[in-house]
């Protein structure tokens, strides 16, 4: 069975709009299961934003908690947020950890603000830096978000990542990913434009040389039309480079 592994619904992610009848809906008509994976990320410069009460996610969602449906959580990764992330991931039953790059030195990476009087060579770099300090500092989590997350919103002419010039940190990045065996996200937000594709392709290829077996698909979807799209795209670049489709339950990989 394929798992969306990445799904936001309005009830508990303040940026999404379905509700969770139009996410099982969603999930039924594509023939695929899916994983809930509302939005935490404390520190936010809006205290409004991106939180929710788990316990008031677990006692409304845990009837909608079965072998197709399981209930995750996309942290978001800062150095001021780190204690209560890592209180967070342990005081609740989560079925999968996404651990998210949303935040750099302080600001939201979705705002243009941040890339002002910089080279994509700058802010590129500070954006993978600060993953790597995340993921190495967080530990707790089960797959990683969307490597190319700042590809969305950058305005730099070339806005993809090519491998060759940060190879040093995506090195590393997926080094950490193989050798706690983690996942690694293929998130599919961009697969409608085949310039993106292709460049996580290259990422795939050399997380696969690595060692790298472990892969999620991940629509991100905020709306229930986005659910499980482009996975035909993901499942291809799976398959070329040989990674095993996963998802948890219960924090433990499944083979999808
Ligand atoms: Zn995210
Ligand atoms: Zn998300």
């Amino acid at each position: 069975m394929i798992f969306d592994c990445h799904i936001h619904t309005k009830h508990f992610s303040t940026d999404a709009k379905m509700t969770i009848d139009e996410c099982l809906n969603a999930l039924k008509c594509n023939n695929i299961s899916g994983i809930i994976t509302e939005h935490i990320d404390y520190d936010y410069p809006d205290p409004a934003q991106f939180v929710f009460d788990p316990n008031e996610y677990f006692s409304e969602f845990i009837k909608y908690r079965s072998d197709s449906l399981k209930l995750g959580v996309e942290v978001g990764m800062q150095d001021l947020a780190l204690a209560k992330n890592k209180v967070l991931i342990q005081n609740n039953p989560f079925d999968m950890v996404i651990a998210a790059t949303h935040m750099v030195l302080g600001a939201d990476i979705y705002y243009p603000e941040f890339y002002y009087d910089k080279s994509k060579e700058t802010s590129y770099s500070e954006y993978f830096d600060a993953m790597l300090n995340g993921i190495n500092k967080l530990g707790d989590f089960d797959t990683l978000a969307h490597l190319d997350y700042i590809s969305r919103y950058s305005h730099y002419d070339d806005p993809y990542i090519h491998y060759s010039d940060y190879h040093r940190y995506i090195d590393e990045i997926l080094n950490y990913i193989i050798s706690n065996d983690k996942a690694l996200e293929i998130n599919t937000r961009l697969f409608d434009d085949e310039k993106a594709v292709n460049t996580i392709d290259e990422i795939m290829s050399v997380y696969s040389k690595m060692g790298g077996k472990y892969i999620t698909f991940g629509s991100d979807a905020h709306i229930a039309s986005n659910i499980g799209m482009n996975f035909k795209k993901a499942s291809n670049i799976a398959q070329r480079y040989n990674l095993r489709p996963v998802y948890f339950e219960n924090r433990n990989m499944q083979y999808a």
